[in-house]
């Protein structure tokens, strides 16, 4: 009778919510994301209707979650991540009120909170950065982020969607005032089987990166340091 908008987790399908999985075993109509594992896909009933938004303007989603909303079905719209963290889970939502259809905002474990994390990079660690900044890796308009106000910003910073201008985004924030020796990272298909990661400063960091595949967060900080020596330490067996 309302259209659930679930945080499917940041890739491995082990790290959506008990909640979640919950809806999702019970749903009478699955609209999943392109990145959703395809194992919590296969959780859905048998007799469960299910759409994958792949191919589809975000217009068309919307559109196809109030016409389903409309006919009192169990619908679950499964995000990646947080549905409201760069997830348009907002339009959605907002979508959906205005049609008068109830809707319920499932939370997810966003890549935020877990990319870094399995790339073992402590986004606030004590005494090192005490605040973490999350933005696009495009401007508001497409076009380049607020460099002057990221450099700025102090602390760690996560790039979205920033992959294929690992380049732009790292000149840019030098740009802007940040000394080129700071350290920088690429995590790409953080928690999966195929994550890789690369970690450098960002003068080194484009280089580093060329190869790796989407999705991908960038990160940047002196926390990113803190990952290599832990990774360091944990991969050095230690002298009894
Ligand atoms: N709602 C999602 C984000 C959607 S935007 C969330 O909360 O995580 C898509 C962007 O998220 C990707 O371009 C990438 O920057 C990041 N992302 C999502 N999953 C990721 C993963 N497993 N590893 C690295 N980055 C990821």
């Amino acid at each position: 009778m309302t259209v659930h908008l679930v945080g499917a987790g940041p890739g491995d399908p082990g790290l959506i919510t008990a909640r979640g999985l919950e809806l999702v075993r019970s749903c009478d109509v699955l609209v999943a994301d392109v990145l959703v594992a395809q194992e919590l896909i296969d959780e859905a009933p048998e007799d469960a209707i299910v759409v994958s938004r792949a191919g589809m303007k975000q217009e068309a989603v919307t559109r196809l979650l109030v016409a389903y909303g409309t006919t009192g079905l169990d619908i679950v719209r499964l995000k990646g991540g947080d549905p409201f963290v760069f997830g348009r889970g907002g339009e959605e939502a907002l979508a959906l009120a205005e049609a008068g259809i109830p809707f319920e905002i499932v939370p997810g474990v966003s890549s935020i909170a877990a990319v870094p994390a399995s790339a073992l990079i402590p986004v606030t660690h004590r005494g090192v950065s005490d605040r973490v900044t999350i933005a696009s890796g495009h401007g508001a308009d497409g076009g380049e982020p607020d460099y002057a106000s990221l450099a700025a910003a102090g602390g760690t910073l996560v790039l979205f969607m920033g992959l294929e201008r690992v380049e732009q985004l790292c000149r840019g924030l030098v740009a802007a005032g940040l000394p080129a020796s700071t350290p920088a990272a690429v995590v790409s298909r953080g928690t999966l089987p195929e994550q890789e990661s690369v970690s450098g400063t960002l003068e080194t960091l484009p280089e580093l990166a060329t190869e790796l595949e989407s999705p991908a967060l960038v990160i940047v900080g002196e926390v990113v340091a803190v990952g290599a020596s832990l990774a360091a330490a944990i991969a050095v067996p230690a002298i009894a």
